[in-house]
């Protein structure tokens, strides 16, 4: 049986906490080597910004609040000069990015001069692994985690980044729960609203960006993940990475999604040398061989998606 999207007991559910128990609606257009990008509709982030956006996206480019980019590879930033020549305008749009890509820095420092009147008033926010930005809704945040799509550095610096949406949340404390209504109520009357509740963490969405295999810890109970999966064979993918192109394959993807106990899988940045019904029939094989638990959608590379996680590929399986 499939794995729900599932509500999060809480103490009270706001508007906004009732539509966060959705799936994020998440547009997007990948070719590997040529453009990607992926918009968050629902939270209103756009994840890299790939050549092509501002076209694709149309008058929705109006609703981006935030850009993230997760590295300095072309097909990943090539769209920003004419996305933030649009919309930089109002002096609201901030861009969060590795804070070690000297790429970034440079093309950053290009924009804020190119014209001051638009490009020039965005709000460059460079970011390390595990530093939070908060957005709107109250008690939301964009939070950075560490990935791997360049050589390591001496010393260290953050190359490449990938990120999540996650929202705070007050839930009953756990040794409360099952107790009479009328017994809560006395608590909270006699010591207040922090006597009953604990605020835990409900990550909504992560999204890797290119990198090889994550530690799957750090997206661990991530309702949603968008995973890189460049290509469909270990072999090749490990051939690739000993060339210098540092991806993750597949089976990476699956397993990650399977340790992290995710509800819902996207697979983007599929390689164009796959026809579309190979990928999909490689999908299917794969998800029933490795018993992936949750949902499955898959982003064919070349095409518009409007809405990923409204098409399900495979649904989970509880079989052991
Ligand atoms: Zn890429
Ligand atoms: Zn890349």
């Amino acid at each position: 049986m499939m794995r729900a999207w599932s509500a999060t007991a809480t103490v009270s559910n706001t508007e906004e906490e009732i539509s966060a128990i959705q799936p994020p609606r998440i547009m997007l257009y990948s070719v590997p080597l040529v453009t990607t990008w992926v918009f968050d509709d629902t939270h209103r982030i756009l994840f890299d910004a790939g050549d092509g956006v501002t076209a694709m996206l149309d008058a929705r480019i109006h609703r981006i609040r935030l850009v993230a980019l997760t590295h300095a590879h072309r097909d990943h930033c090539a769209g920003l000069l004419q996305l933030l020549n649009l919309t930089g305008g109002s002096g609201e749009q901030s861009v969060v990015y590795p804070a070690g890509s000297g790429a970034l820095k440079a093309l950053s420092g290009f924009l804020c001069s190119f014209d001051a009147r638009t490009t020039g008033k965005t709000t460059w926010v460079p970011m390390d692994a595990d530093i939070v930005h908060p957005i709107e809704p109250a008690r939301h945040y964009v939070r950075s985690f560490p990935t791997q799509h360049y050589e390591p550095t001496t010393p260290p610096r953050t190359m490449s980044l990938g990120y999540q949406i996650v929202r705070s949340v007050d839930k009953l404390r756990p040794e409360l729960v099952g107790l009479p209504r009328e017994e809560v109520d006395r608590i909270r009357l006699r010591d207040g609203r922090q006597a009953i509740t604990q605020t835990v963490e409900d990550i909504l969405l992560s999204v890797t960006g290119d990198t090889i295999p994550i530690d799957p810890a750090l997206v661990r109970g991530s309702r949603a993940l968008l995973h890189e999966c460049t290509f469909l064979e270990e072999e090749e993918t490990r051939d690739m990475v000993n060339r210098g192109h540092p991806h993750s394959s597949l089976e990476d993807a699956l397993l990650t999604a399977r340790e992290a106990e995710v509800e819902h899988l996207g697979l983007y940045h599929i390689s164009r040398r796959y026809e579309d019904g190979r990928i999909l029939s490689t999908v299917r094989d794969s998800c029933a061989r490795l018993r992936i638990p949750c949902r499955v959608s898959v982003a064919l590379p070349g095409r518009l998606y409007d809405d990923l996680f409204s098409h399900t590929i495979w649904e989970g399986t509880d079989e052991p």
